[in-house]
């Protein structure tokens, strides 16, 4: 499918980075004073203390791993003008910590702080720092990772751009997501609309086995690693 496409692009999302042994953001549940992560991670909760410690966390949590082979080998891909793009859901920045130069993260990233005021970029170690709200004079917004939280829209200009990259795709490669959160799991019938080939990597069904023409339920690395090596050779 990879030698036979002229434009093909990978989406990806939790899976991929769960096989670096990062904990998916659903297993963090149960350890956060007894709440709903999807309430901690929502636009009422900025600037509480359980917000700040669930993406202070979250950001510790990046610096103690690392990308694996699947990040590896799709930066590989690029390189070698296989793939031509990445649309990720993920937040880690693992594909471009990997190599990867195209790399659309439709749900934002951890990389800075913003302030919800006025936009000002603060490092992202600030909230380990103890800032917690903008310093700029009179502004004292809160400070915030530039990520989509529940019941927020992406940003439109990522989004778009996601979509053209499918449009574009004559064939895509699905990895380590159930595809049950949307709009990101449209692009996947969008693909199928406008006549990709659709392969699909995720260790359990997903909600859209039905639309792919290629379907595997086993480790990313492991996959990748023998599709790279039928490549090479
Ligand atoms: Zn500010």
């Amino acid at each position: 499918m990879i030698l036979q496409s002229k434009y093909f692009v990978a989406l990806t999302g939790a899976g991929m980075s769960t096989e670096s042994g990062l904990p998916d953001f659903r297993s963090h549940g149960g350890l956060w004073y007894g709440k709903n992560p999807y309430e901690i991670a929502s636009p009422k909760a900025i600037g509480t203390s359980e917000f700040i410690a669930f993406y202070r966390n979250r950001i510790e949590d990046l610096q103690q791993y690392r990308p694996n082979i699947g990040h590896q080998i799709l930066a590989k891909w690029e390189k070698a003008g296989y793939l031509k793009a990445i649309l990720t859901q993920n937040i880690d920045g693992f594909h471009q910590q990997a190599g990867s130069q195209h790399v659309i993260e439709v749900h934002g990233h951890l990389r800075h702080l913003i302030c919800t005021e006025c936009q000002r970029a603060y490092p992202a170690d600030s909230y380990r720092k103890g800032i917690e709200k903008c310093m700029e004079e009179r502004c004292n917004g809160n400070l915030r990772p530039p990520i989509v939280l529940f019941g927020e829209e992406l940003n439109p200009d990522s989004w778009s751009s996601a979509v053209q990259e499918v449009e574009k795709a004559d064939a895509i490669l699905v990895l380590g997501t159930s595809l049950t959160v949307y709009p990101f799991a449209g692009l996947v019938e969008l693909a199928k609309e406008t006549g990709a080939r659709i392969a699909i990597i995720n260790k359990t069904e997903t909600e859209l086995d039905h639309l792919a023409d290629i379907i595997v339920h086993d480790s990313i690395g492991k996959v990748l690693g023998e599709v790279d090596q039928a490549l090479s050779g």
